[in-house]
C-alpha cells in the first residue's frame, strides 16, 4: 500500500496492518493464566511514523481487558522493576532481620 506517495513496509515482525489500522503490530506475547487472569503485550509502531514505537499491555482478569501504553522509557523502567522484583522473589525465602529476632 502507499499513501502520501510513500510506500509503507511492513517489518518482518509484523502481524498484519491495513488502511484501517495505522499501526504495525508484532511481537504478540501472553503470560499468565485463565483463573488468575493473563497480561499480554504487543510491539505498536505507527505506519507513518507519526509517534514513536510503543509497547501495548493489556491485562485481563474475569473477562474485563484495561490496556496500558508504555513509551520505551517506560518500557525500560517497567524491565528494571521486573528484574529487581525477580531477584528479590527467588532469593531465599527467610527473615531479613538480625539473627535471633524470631519470637
Ligand atoms: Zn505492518
Amino acid at each position: 500500500m502507499s499513501e502520501g506517495g510513500r510506500p509503507v513496509v511492513c517489518p518482518v515482525w509484523c502481524r498484519g496492518c491495513g488502511p484501517n489500522d495505522p499501526m504495525h503490530r508484532g511481537f504478540l506475547a501472553t503470560v499468565g493464566r485463565e483463573r488468575t487472569g493473563w497480561v499480554s503485550l504487543q510491539l505498536l509502531v505507527d505506519r507513518f511514523v507519526r509517534r514513536e514505537a510503543a509497547i501495548k499491555l493489556d491485562a485481563t482478569r474475569y473477562g474485563a481487558t484495561r490496556a496500558v501504553l508504555l513509551s520505551p522509557g517506560q518500557v525500560d523502567r517497567l524491565i528494571e522493576e521486573l528484574t529487581q522484583a525477580r531477584r528479590l522473589m527467588r532469593a531465599p525465602v527467610g527473615r531479613s532481620g538480625p539473627a535471633g529476632e524470631e519470637r
